[in-house]
């Protein structure tokens, strides 16, 4: 079975308090894109499933998310054999944009129509929750509101058509660290959640664009904060309504409402930086 996987931006990101069980409590806007992974989903040829990709670097047995998947659906589902998966990467790797969990997510949806187990979507969300807290969305796809971990979802209106230029600098963020350095009585500046939903609610992609905000990017280290303030500089200059971090960094991604400024963005951008990416909402 041959399937997509689609990466995600957050439009928003807000961190609203820190959990006694030291996770925090997230509320993000989230987009899926078509920036995508290419999977194909197969019964095993050996006892044991195989993850295999085009990036030498991912693990390739167990430790693959695309194969925690297909443990975790085994497992809650009780049926489903074993699965290899080949996965053609496109979604870069660490980069805030969701990849590994789309991958897991995709094999979820894989698995329930390989197996014949007709689960739902909400049912396979809550097995993805196992994986991965981003797996959830990445099953549902579309636009949502996030919530707990980012694992409580409600969906929202789509994201009025546009295009969308995503650039992910060479290096990456991590993500507790970004976390430990978050306080979050300190957070001075916050994405207006309500306004965002009421945006979409009313298909103004302006609206939109102009609300988009993630609070990480007051934490960034200064050298890392500079570069992501040049893309998103860039991403301006060239006509985006907005632009911003999507979840931990450090890709950053522009909305425009003209394919032909997008375009101008993704040749600039180019200029510079090597990963660069021009797709839409999806
Ligand atoms: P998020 O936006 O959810 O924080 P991310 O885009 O920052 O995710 P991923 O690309 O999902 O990060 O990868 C995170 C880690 O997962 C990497 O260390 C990678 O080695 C590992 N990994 C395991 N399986 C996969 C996979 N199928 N695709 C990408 N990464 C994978």
């Amino acid at each position: 079975m041959e399937l997509f996987a689609n990466a995600k931006i957050n439009l928003t990101l807000d961190i609203l308090r820190k959990r006694e069980d030291g996770y925090h409590d997230l509320q993000m806007v989230m987009q899926s894109v078509t920036l995508a992974d290419e999977l194909t989903v197969t019964p095993a040829k050996g006892a044991q499933g195989e993850a295999v990709s085009d990036l030498h670097f991912l693990p390739t047995g167990g430790k693959n998310l695309a194969q925690m998947a297909a443990a975790a659906f085994r497992q809650a589902a009780g049926t489903g054999g074993e699965v290899d998966v080949s996965i053609r990467k496109h979604i870069p790797v660490c980069a805030g944009l969701a990849g590994g969990s789309a991958d897991a997510a995709a094999v979820l949806v894989a698995m329930n129509e390989l197996s014949g187990a007709g689960l739902s979507p909400e049912e396979l969300a809550r097995i993805g929750e196992r994986v991965g807290s981003d797996v959830p969305f990445c099953v549902a796809g579309g636009t949502a509101l996030a919530e707990g971990r980012g694992e409580r979802l409600t969906p929202l209106p789509p994201l009025p058509p546009c295009h969308i230029v995503i650039c992910k600098p060479p290096f990456s963020i991590s993500t507790p660290q970004l976390f430990s350095r978050v306080n979050v009585r300190r957070i001075v500046r916050r994405p207006d959640t309500a306004g965002m939903t009421a945006a979409l609610e009313a298909g103004d992609l302006a609206g939109v664009a102009r609300r988009m905000y993630n609070v990480f990017e007051d934490v960034l280290e200064p050298r890392r904060l500079a570069a992501i303030r040049e893309i998103e500089g860039v991403l301006i200059d060239c006509g985006a309504l907005g632009a911003s971090m999507s979840g931990s960094g450090p890709s950053v991604f522009g909305v425009f409402h003209s394919e032909r400024q997008a375009q101008e963005a993704k040749a600039r951008l180019e200029e510079s930086w090597r990963d660069v990416f021009l797709c839409g909402p999806r």
